[in-house]
């Protein structure tokens, strides 16, 4: 199995062609953060936080909607918007069913630290368990089951700020998270690939439950540049930030450990994959069949996003990626949503 020897896509990723020296084309291809910062993003904080200021005069009870999902990148942002921006946020956060109880912990700790108004929204469980054996059955190998649950959890966040007349949510994803919202071409592909995979199925009642969530969607901008936040707000769309585009973002995750820890006492989950990070349980049976049908998981992508801007080196993510599931975990995973762990090979 040949792997880039910059980042850390194997040769079964679509699309991936390697140049002699064993390096592949999308490390190649790569656009430098000075590129997408000449192209219009703020570059200091006091300047965003003017900007910012707009959503403040709108006479509703929250300025914006965060999702938080517990881990390191969603609370230091929270905190930022708190402290730094003086923004009144509504906090949300999604809990699909396989939470880690940690992970709840640290959103009601920051939350209650900060004095914000927090919502959890549980989600459907049946819809949910669903979703994971259908994904994980399938053999569209392009869509990953955290794929599909990710664009759940996405689009609760725009269903509660559009009906709370919420114009602007800022989610504090890592950079290789978000890194698919700017690829409208492939995420088009892969919806229609969700689509037919679920059609297969012939389940009609999960189908309308899918794609009428999906309408949501109409109602987003996802923040472009600087001229986004300049212009009059439009209060028919909802103004969607990934934190890690300003500069003055904090990707060293060491550095976020220590901000957070200081700040409200924010502890690590026990055990996570990728080790060091993420806050479901789920993510465990997802990724070891995705690694069993294709060799990469989606975090392959992002950590490879993180390497290619420099912010972790190939050995740490490689480290990261190796996947060591504690025992009878993934048993009971696949049990919990009916599937056969022998169909995930
Ligand atoms: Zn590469």
């Amino acid at each position: 199995m040949q792997v880039c020897k910059k980042c850390v896509l194997p040769e079964t990723y679509p699309g991936i062609s390697f140049d002699e020296d064993g390096i592949c084309n999308f490390c190649l291809e790569f656009v430098s953060r000075e590129k997408e910062e000449a192209e219009g993003h703020f570059t200091d904080e006091t300047a965003l936080k003017k900007a910012l200021e707009k959503y403040k005069n709108l006479k509703r009870k929250y300025d914006l909607l965060v999702p938080l999902s517990g881990g390191l990148d969603s609370c230091f942002t929270l905190v930022k918007i708190v402290e730094r921006f003086e923004l009144k946020p509504m906090v949300f956060h999604s809990d699909h069913g396989w939470d880690d109880p940690t992970a709840t912990r640290n959103v009601e700790k920051l939350c209650k630290e900060l004095d914000v108004d927090l919502l959890i929204w549980k989600n459907d469980l049946k819809f949910m368990r669903k979703l994971f054996k259908i994904f994980n059955e399938s053999d569209e190998i392009d869509v990953s089951p955290c794929y599909a649950c990710g664009n759940m959890l996405y689009l609760n966040g725009l269903e509660l700020a559009d009906h709370f007349g919420i114009p602007l949510v800022i989610n504090g994803y890592s950079k290789g998270q978000a890194a698919m919202m700017f690829d409208k071409e492939k995420s088009q592909d892969w919806y229609g690939k969700m689509i037919n995979t679920i059609l297969e199925t012939g389940d009609r009642e999960f189908f309308e439950t899918f794609t009428k969530k999906w309408e949501m969607l109409k109602k987003q901008v996802i923040y472009s540049g600087r001229a986004d936040l300049e212009n009059p707000i439009d209060s028919e769309k909802i103004l969607f930030i990934p934190f890690f585009v300003f500069k003055f973002y904090q990707t060293d995750k060491e550095e976020l450990k220590r901000i957070c820890r200081e700040r409200f006492d924010w502890q690590p989950m026990k055990v996570s994959y990728p080790a060091r990070t993420t806050n479901c349980e789920m993510i465990w049976l997802n990724s070891y069949r995705d690694l069993n049908k294709r060799n990469y998981t989606h975090y392959h992508d992002e950590y490879s996003t993180i390497i290619r801007a420099g912010e972790m080196t190939r050995d740490q993510a490689l480290k990261d990626l190796e996947l060591n599931p504690p025992p009878g975990l993934l048993e009971r995973l696949a049990k919990e949503i009916d599937v056969d762990p022998e169909d995930l090979k």
